[in-house]
């Protein structure tokens, strides 16, 4: 059984699942990991076939995907059906109305295996950020056209031990999640009474702020204004844009390197940390606009019960504070990269 429920009052939404995840930090720590790892070059034949392979060679990119008996093994970014998925195409079961809300979890999961090697998404270099881009879109694309989906959730885990092979969890669900739909909300608001965007107007007002990170032709990065966790920090497109789908090679390129200089200056500000790397995007599937933008949450502390019980946050560290150690950071990063 997989069923969506939403609580009784509130518009939190809950995956419940009698599956094998019951030991949720194994669950983190070990994901792919069975006795060796699901994602290695060598065990291609551990997964279900890759919907996507792509493949370098004499300077093309190709993109390929594995039959039932043969398996593509010099890929650089392999996109597979998740092993222990969180919905399901085959979820069925009964629809219920509030207060006890649910459907069954309809949906897709797949995995971005984002390198060949196990390392820390820090030493990823920039080059490989833009294959995993390439197939990113590729993937995002074909999930938006099949039916039951109305919002492709992207984001990466990253849990410092040596058994994490770096992924990416691409998630579908036949609705907006309640924090897109609130951002969404908000942004179509904004929108309406003053005609500009509310993230437009942010990204040109952080630029010159003491949260300002780093700035590129096209990306801005900055640490937010009130964030929900210490040296939080977004990576945001200058220009109004409402998906990744739409980037140009030349963008993804330069948010490759964003990727790379960030994740360095992150890792060269506090060390191998635990942090999750969100990606908030509009729908496809819907009118209302979201100016897309990556979160990166880096996870200092357990959440509490202010956090859980009341929903407010406790920084102990300002944006501003964490702003100058990670842009001094992710400065030098860049220099290193660029040789600017
Ligand atoms: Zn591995
Ligand atoms: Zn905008
Ligand atoms: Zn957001």
């Amino acid at each position: 059984m997989v069923q969506l429920r939403k609580d009784s009052m509130l518009d939190r939404l809950v995956i419940v699942s009698d599956g094998d995840y019951s030991d949720s930090n194994a669950r983190d720590n070990r994901d792919g990991y069975e006795d060796r790892c699901i994602y290695c070059p060598g065990n291609e034949h551990l997964t279900k076939p890759a919907v996507l392979a792509l493949v370098q060679k004499e300077g093309m990119m190709r993109r390929l995907a594995d039959a039932e008996d043969n398996h593509i093994d010099d890929w650089c970014v392999r996109i597979v059906p998740s092993s222990k998925p969180l919905v399901s195409i085959s979820a069925n079961g009964t629809y219920s109305n509030k207060p006890f809300y649910s459907e069954p979890a309809y949906g897709y999961h797949y995995i971005l295996v984002a390198s060949r090697e196990h390392c820390k998404p820090s030493s990823i270099p920039a080059e490989q950020w833009s294959n995993v881009l390439v197939a990113l879109q590729d993937r995002v694309k074909w999930l938006y056209a099949q039916k039951g989906v109305s919002y492709v959730a992207i984001y990466m885990d990253y849990n410092a031990t040596k058994e994490w092979h770096p992924h990416i969890n691409i998630v579908t669900f036949p609705y907006m999640p309640p924090l897109i739909e609130q951002e969404v909300e908000y942004v179509n608001r904004y929108i309406n009474e003053s005609g500009s965007c509310p993230l437009c107007n942010i990204v040109s007002m952080e630029d010159k702020s003491p949260r300002h990170l780093i700035s590129m032709d096209n990306f801005a990065a900055f640490c937010p204004w009130a964030p929900t966790h210490p040296y939080e920090f977004w990576i945001v497109p200058k220009k109004h844009a409402i998906q990744l789908l739409r980037m140009t090679q030349k963008e993804m390129d330069e948010l490759a390197t964003m990727l790379r200089v960030m994740l360095g200056g992150l890792y060269n500000t506090l060390g191998d940390v635990r942090f999750s790397m969100i990606v908030h995007a509009s729908s496809e599937k819907s009118r209302k606009q979201l100016h897309w933008h990556i979160e990166v949450h880096p996870r200092l502390v357990d959440s509490n019960g202010l956090e859980d019980g009341f929903g407010v946050h406790f920084l102990g560290v300002s944006p501003e504070t964490a702003a100058s150690k990670l842009s001094s950071a992710s400065r030098r990063e860049l220099a290193r990269i660029v040789g600017v």
